[in-house]
């Protein structure tokens, strides 16, 4: 049980989902334990219920998501957007420096944690991922808007968690919306694509670089695979004027080829764009919430749908393992 302090909430977790993030923490190619520690507490997709409010303005049974990125001073963090923290000695709870929520309890401020309306409670804990999403749409949108042509067509690259949840916020706002992954169409990840709204396309028929022959000018591009190659792939798959948004960490040093002349051109002839994200702010956090309850009204239990493993915390170690048919394992504390 940590110590309360004041201005803190005591904080009753309730259960943490595992991605791929985690998993390499686990395989020890990504992340940091805090100073002077020799290990990490594992877990930043996380819901809990305040079981002492303390004196914050928080009720006890409420149910918050914890923040995942601690700010430093640098003048990002400073006004709010330790997502865009500049100096980079910025924490996240469970993957770089400070201990995750795969833990029962947790003593912390209101500043790190969002209020979630009760009716979200079982999917609440898609709250962080769809935070990350949220950010990567948001500045792509944004991006967009210095051309005056629409987004006539998106594309979400990869049908695992964060690529689902990219095509349902774009779904939420009525975009032509094709999602590729390399699944039968009889899979689960392929059918709740269609069930949004969305088209499934199997990138084992349709190669990347040829997404404009069938789909024509491709305006908005998120990469949700972290397959740096098809990253790569998706410049060229890109439209003229197009965005591309690149949200996928990939943590070896596979090399690849490139004409990076023809690349070079196809950007600059075509005013494309390609930017990196991670991390999100409160903000995300807040609006990813409203995203959570409308996508909820639209399909009702789409989004249960991806918890598709709720296992034991005792059970943990299989929860790392990848399970191929599966889409988003969730750790029950309680
Ligand atoms: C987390 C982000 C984090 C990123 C890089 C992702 O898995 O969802 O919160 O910023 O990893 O560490
Ligand atoms: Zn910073």
């Amino acid at each position: 049980m940590p110590a309360s302090s004041s201005g803190q909430a005591l904080v009753r977790l309730l259960e943490v989902g595992i991605d791929g993030t985690d998993i390499e923490i686990n395989r020890g190619e990504y992340g940091d334990a805090p100073l002077g520690q020799g290990f990490i507490v594992l877990g930043h997709e996380a819901v809990g219920q305040i079981e002492d409010p303390g004196t914050t303005r928080l009720s006890k049974g409420d149910l918050v998501v914890p923040l995942v990125r601690r700010p430093d001073g640098c003048v990002s963090c400073r006004s709010g957007k330790p997502d865009m923290c500049v100096e980079g000695n910025y924490r996240e709870c469970g993957i770089r420096g400070a201990h995750g929520f795969l833990r029962e309890y947790l003593v912390e401020g209101p500043d790190f944690l969002v209020p979630v309306p009760k009716e979200l409670r079982n999917i609440a804990v898609l709250t962080e991922p769809t935070s990350i999403a949220t950010k990567g749409i948001e500045q792509a949108m944004d991006s967009h808007n210095r051309s005056a042509n629409p987004i006539n067509t998106a594309v979400v690259l990869g049908a695992g968690p964060l690529g689902l949840l990219s095509t349902a916020l774009l779904r939420l706002q009525d975009y032509s919306t094709y999602t590729l992954d390399i699944v039968p169409r009889s899979s689960p990840r392929a059918q709740l694509v269609g069930v949004i709204g969305a088209t499934y396309l199997d990138g084992r028929e349709s190669a990347v670089t040829a997404l404009p022959q069938e789909l024509g000018n491709v305006d908005l591009i998120v990469e949700a695979t972290g397959n740096s190659t098809v990253a790569f792939q998706a410049i060229s798959a890109l439209g003229t004027n197009g965005v591309l948004c690149l949200m996928g960490v990939s943590t070896g040093e596979k090399p690849l080829e490139i004409c990076a002349d023809c690349l070079n051109m196809q950007m600059v002839l075509g005013n494309k764009m390609v930017f990196g994200t991670v991390s999100s702010n409160r903000g995300h956090f807040e609006r990813s919430i409203e995203s959570l309850v409308r996508i909820e009204e639209k399909w009702p239990g789409w989004l249960s749908s991806l918890i598709t493993r709720r296992l034991r915390l005792d059970e943990f170690a299989e929860g790392l393992r990848p399970s191929p048919g599966s889409i988003k394992t969730v750790i029950e504390l309680v």
